[in-house]
Parts: structure tokens; C-alpha cells; sequence
């Protein structure tokens, strides 16, 4: 339409007046022209018999008053703009309101001309309203879809993408849809198991939506991303009725940070689980203590053996520390462990054996331990230098002055002291000054791999350990030897003793002395401290 039929004076425009009016007052469609200032200044009658309004009415106020709120930006807009005289008059829709309080949805045609709009106007049928309104539902389900967290991808009867919304490019590492649409999930994201075996396209449960037409629900499945890395999913799809056949909709989302929550409350519950057996152990004295022997490497004789506690679960098993040992450190139990590994090991060591045992740093820091070891070196009866403590490095950060004057009042005694994985921290060499440690432990790190790759470095490692020890007057212990060649290179490089699964390893302490003769050999562990 690029005219409008609608001719403001019949006068002007050579024809007779009252037959203008009479098109103008009998035609079906709403005519009529408005003022720029934004009044109606002329309206057929047509506009009451549709609105309920009289023309007077409607003249009274702008006409900007009538029309429904959601649409006076769009209307203002449209009134601004104008529409150049002879151009092309272009529609506008818009509702309006009805003198007994609805709204009706208006389609107008309608053209500025020397400052006066010319207006046709007709009130839209219903099934114009009705596509108005699924154009909406359609610009708010688009909305929808383009703002949710959840990646959504339709797919069309062959299984390609002929959608996906934005939270789904990103999930999926693309950067734009264009790169998937129009292909299959499993041209793309969905052709690999997250163990890397291939996905059949068949077995896959988003094709069967498709070709069963039942809705899915999959909890847990992995996507690849662009970059070939893969993120853990879960997914729900449906299938959807289109012109040429069965398409589907899926709707997937990233469980990630899901899966790593659930793994936390499930360490925490495991771990709360085990607070509960430990204690109960304790209640129960189910504790036993393991040895090894730690042998000296010219004779092969052993010198003492280091005692390890392993729990007996109520069945009668038995679990080694490393299983509830960190729970334990971590929950406040392990001094209470100490101490009961500390009792059991005097009764081997009241019967003449050498021992070890291992103190962590939560002991360590109780001022009143060495309170409890006096009183039990007393009450078996034991030789003080046949006891050595076994300490790590952390133990003595943890709570440096009371780990101090424990160490030294052990030593005053004539127990001995060794510093425990040592190497693995990073002020070792700095405790060596200033406290009488008697014995190195050299970390299995640096043992277990003399022969390996990293074995040069390993090798200098272990000989400025010896060096520095035999300077102090200590004594150097290999952790970790397993085998006889381990044990030749050590023997090279100058280290006392030995520890490892070559000699023997950790077996119930009641057993291996029974085997073993009281007093191994009267030097080494606890001999006094040089000086005074
Ligand atoms: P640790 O003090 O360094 O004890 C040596 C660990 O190395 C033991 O592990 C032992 O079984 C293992 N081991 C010995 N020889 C070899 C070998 O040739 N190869 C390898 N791969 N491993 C070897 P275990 O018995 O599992 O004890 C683990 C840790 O638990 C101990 O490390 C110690 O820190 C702690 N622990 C054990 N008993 C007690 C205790 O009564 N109190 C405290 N506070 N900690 C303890
Ligand atoms: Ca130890
Ligand atoms: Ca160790």
C-alpha cells in the first residue's frame, strides 16, 4: 500500500465534499488523522463502533492515553519517526483500549503529510491476535533458551542439530553454534566413552529417543569438548514431533563442580566413619605393632627394630597404618595412639629388645609426654638406651621449643633420636645444629631410585647426607632398600643401616622376637651422646 484512501479535504482535492464524508463516515475500516502534537483530529465512526469510545472521547486527550502500556514505547517511537510523504506507509500494530476497560490489538497503515498523520486502522482479527501471540511465546521461549545455564540442542529427524542455545556452544568449548549445527552429537561431542573407547551411534541413549520415541534421563556421561578434553554431563531428552519425522530435544548440563562435592562429603563421611573405628580400637586395645628390622650394612646384623602400629578390625583383619594413620593426625587421635604404641613397645623393650617407635608431631608438642615416657620406662623396667624415638622434620616445626626440650631430655636419658624421612622437608640440615639427633632415616625417595633416572642425583643426595651425619657423629639409615643392588650402592656411598623389603618386612612384633634374641647388639641406638 503506498497511498492511503483517506483524503483530508474533499475541497482540496477537486471532488464533492459529501461524498468523501460519506466514504468516510460509512467505511468499515477506522479512518482518520492525528496532529503531530500526538491528538486525534478527525475519526470516522467505525472507531466507536469498535472501541466503545466516542470520536469527541478520544480527541479529548492524546491518543497516546488509549493505548495498552506495553505498547507506547513502540507507538512514541513509531509517531517520532514519522513516515516521509510518499514513501511507502508502513504498518504498525498496537492495542487500544475499549470503553468498557479490554484492549483490542490495532493494525494501522498510516503516513505523515505536511504535519497531519493519515491514518487506516483495523481492528485485528483473532486469528491475527492469536499469531501475535505465538510470535511472542516464540520471542520468550527464544529468550529462554538463549539465558539458561543448562545447554539445550535440538535435533531433526536425521539426529543434526538444527539448534542449540548459547549455554550449550560454551559448555561444549565452541564459539559459535554454526560449527555444530547441522551435524550429529557424534560427528562432534558425543563420539567418545570418557574411557576413550568410541560411542556406537546405535547403543547411544540420545539416538534411541529418536528412534524409540521415549523420553531419557542419563545421570552421568561425558562430552568432548573442541580441544579434546572431556566434561562430565548429565543429560534428559525428548522426542519432538516434526513436519518430516521424529526429531529430539535435549537438555544437558555440566556436573563438574557436582561430582567434585560429592566426592568431598563422601571422603569426609569415610572419613567420619574411620574417627568412629579408631576410637572404638582404642577402647578396645585392638592395636598391634608390626617390626622391621633395621640392619647395619657391613655385618647385616640387626641393630634394633622400628615398630609400626596396624589396627585389628573387630573381624580379626588387620590394617595398616597408612589406611587410618592421616585420619588419625587429623582428628586429634594420634596422640592417644602414641601413647598406647609407646606402652606396648616397653614391654618389648622391658624384655631387653631394641625398638624404635614413631612419634608424630601432635605428640611431639604435649609438653606432658615426657611425663608418660619416664613413667613407663619405670613401670617395665627398660633400659633406657635400648629406646629410640623416631621424628619427622614437620614434627618439629609444629611446635619447635617443646619438641626441643623433649628430644633433649630423651637424649639426657640415653634414648636415641632419629630424624625420620629425612631429606623430604626443607630445613633438615638446620634441625641437625641445633638438636642431638643420633640417627638419619634417609628417605625411601632418594633410596628406592639408585638405579633409575634420577639416580646421580639421588647418589650425591645420600653422600652429603652421610658426610654431614658422620661430621655430627650420627649415624645414616637407607630407608626403602629392596634390593641387593640398592644395598651394594649404599654400602658404597657409605650408609650405617638399612631398612626394607630386602631384609624383611613388617611383621608382628609378638613373632619376630619371639625369633630373635634380646640386646641384638649392645651399640648404636641409644648410646649416650657425645660430651658431656
Ligand atoms: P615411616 O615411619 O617412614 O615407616 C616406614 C614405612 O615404610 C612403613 O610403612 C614401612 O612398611 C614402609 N617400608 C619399609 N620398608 C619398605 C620398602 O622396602 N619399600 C617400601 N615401599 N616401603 C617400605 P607403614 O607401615 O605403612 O607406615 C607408614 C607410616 O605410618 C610410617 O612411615 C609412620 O610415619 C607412620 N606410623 C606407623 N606407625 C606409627 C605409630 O605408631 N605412630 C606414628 N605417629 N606414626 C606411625
Ligand atoms: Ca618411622
Ligand atoms: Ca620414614
Amino acid at each position: 500500500m503506498t497511498s492511503l484512501s483517506v483524503v483530508p479535504s474533499g475541497d482540496q482535492q477537486g471532488r464533492r465534499p459529501d461524498a468523501v464524508d460519506r466514504l468516510f463516515d460509512f467505511s468499515l475500516d477506522m479512518l482518520g488523522t492525528a496532529s503531530e502534537a500526538g491528538f486525534f483530529t478527525r475519526l470516522n465512526p467505525a472507531w466507536e463502533r469498535t472501541l466503545g469510545w466516542t470520536a469527541e472521547e478520544l480527541m479529548s486527550k492524546p491518543y497516546i492515553f488509549f493505548v495498552h502500556p506495553d505498547d507506547v514505547d513502540a507507538t512514541l517511537e513509531f509517531a517520532a519517526h514519522g513516515v516521509e510523504a510518499g514513501a511507502t506507509a508502513v504498518p504498525l500494530e498496537n492495542r487500544y483500549r475499549t470503553r468498557d476497560g479490554g484492549y483490542r490489538w490495532i493494525r494501522w497503515v498510516s503516513v505523515l503529510e505536511a504535519g497531519v498523520w493519515y491514518f487506516v486502522a483495523r481492528a485485528v482479527t483473532a486469528a491475527k491476535a492469536a499469531q501475535i501471540d505465538s510470535d511472542q511465546d516464540a520471542s520468550v521461549l527464544r529468550a529462554i533458551l538463549e539465558s539458561v545455564a543448562d545447554g539445550l540442542y535440538v535435533t531433526d529427524c536425521a539426529g543434526a542439530l538444527t539448534f542449540i542455545n548459547p549455554a550449550g556452544v560454551r559448555l561444549l568449548g565452541y564459539e559459535s553454534a554454526d560449527e555444530l549445527l547441522g551435524q550429529g552429537p557424534h560427528a562432534t561431542f558425543h563420539h567418545m566413552h570418557r574411557e576413550g573407547a568410541t560411542y556406537g551411534v546405535d547403543d547411544c541413549p540420545l539416538t534411541m529417543v529418536r528412534t524409540s520415541g521415549h523420553p531419557i534421563h542419563v545421570d552421568e556421561d561425558g562430552f568432548c569438548r573442541k580441544d579434546g578434553t572431556a566434561v562430565a554431563v548429565s543429560y534428559s531428552s525428548a522426542p519432538v514431533t516434526l513436519r518430516d519425522g521424529r526429531g529430539s530435544v535435549v537438555a544437558f548440563r555440566d556436573i563438574t563442580e557436582q561430582k567434585r562435592r560429592e566426592l568431598r562429603t563422601r571422603r569426609e563421611l569415610e572419613a567420619l566413619s574411620w574417627v568412629g573405628r579408631i576410637r572404638d580400637a582404642l577402647e578396645e586395645h585392638r592395636y598391634v605393632l608390626y617390626a622391621q628390622p633395621i640392619v647395619s650394612v657391613a655385618t647385616g646384623e640387626t641393630i634394633h627394630h622400628e615398630l609400626l602400629v596396624w589396627m585389628v578390625s573387630p573381624a580379626g583383619g588387620v590394617i595398616a597404618p597408612g589406611a587410618f594413620l592421616p585420619v588419625a593426625e587429623a582428628h586429634g587421635l594420634i596422640q592417644e595412639i602414641d601413647r598406647e604404641v609407646f606402652k606396648m613397645a616397653m614391654v618389648y623393650a622391658g624384655a631387653g629388645h631394641r625398638v624404635a617407635v614413631n612419634l608424630s608431631a601432635d605428640s611431639l608438642s604435649e609438653p606432658g609426654l615426657f611425663r608418660y615416657v619416664e613413667t613407663q620406662l619405670v613401670a617395665n623396667a627398660v633400659d633406657p638406651t635400648l629406646v629410640v624415638f623416631e621424628v619427622t622434620e614437620t614434627a618439629l616445626i609444629h611446635n619447635e621449643g617443646v619438641a626441643q626440650v623433649f628430644i633433649e631430655n630423651v637424649r639426657r636419658l640415653a634414648c636415641g633420636v632419629a630424624l625420620d624421612d629425612f631429606g623430604t622437608g626443607y630445613g633438615s640440615f638446620r634441625y641437625l645444629k641445633h638438636l642431638p639427633v643420633s640417627m638419619l632415616k634417609i628417605d625411601q625417595e632418594f633410596v628406592q631410585d639408585l638405579e633409575g633416572e634420577a639416580s646421580q642425583i639421588n647418589r650425591h643426595v645420600i653422600e652429603a647426607i652421610v658426610t654431614l651425619a658422620r661430621d655430627m657423629g650420627q649415624k645414616t639409615v637407607a630407608e626403602g632398600v629392596e634390593t641387593e643392588s640398592t644395598l651394594q650402592i649404599i654400602r658404597e656411598l657409605g650408609v650405617d643401616y638399612a631398612q626394607g623389603y630386602h631384609f624383611a618386612r613388617p611383621a608382628p612384633a609378638d613373632d619376630v622376637y619371639a625369633a630373635t634374641k634380646p640386646r641384638e647388639r649392645p651399640d648404636a641406638p641409644g648410646s649416650r651422646p657425645e660430651g658431656p
